[in-house]
């Protein structure tokens, strides 16, 4: 997804929302034995600020699926997080940059996954592990 901001600025059109299925990168699920299943949903909005920053709010839907990393069963969970993040014109360690012109959200909301994901997926919130009888 690209936000053309040169031509929303000329268009005047300073605010916006955007919808978009997003397909991520095969490795992107750190946990072991799981991926991310599908697509992600990513949804937000957007604000051209005066100095040519963008603020950009939005949410990935997805789920992971793959097994227990604690028994190993079949597990699946739903994964829903709010990201809000500034895109500025000059290099800042703080924010993402763009060159003015379009923003490419990939990198951003790679990293909107790669941080939303649990440190494991569990096939039930109380899970011990495997039974040893
Ligand atoms: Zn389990």
């Amino acid at each position: 997804m690209k936000i053309e901001v040169k031509k929303l600025n000329a268009l005047k059109k300073y605010t916006g929302v955007f919808e978009y299925d997003y397909q991520p990168p095969e490795d992107i699920c750190l946990i072991p034995l799981c991926k991310v299943e599908g697509s992600v949903k990513v949804q937000g909005s957007y604000e051209i600020y005066d100095d040519d920053s963008v603020g950009v709010n939005f949410t990935v839907k997805y789920s992971i699926n793959g097994q227990c990393s604690y028994c190993l069963k079949d597990a699946k969970m739903k994964v829903e997080k709010a990201f809000d993040i500034l895109f500025v014109t000059e290099d800042d360690p703080d924010n993402y940059r763009y060159d003015g012109i379009n923003i490419d959200l990939k990198a951003a909301v790679d990293d909107a996954i790669l941080f939303s994901q649990p440190n494991v997926l569990l096939c039930r919130e109380d899970c011990t592990g495997i039974d040893i009888k």
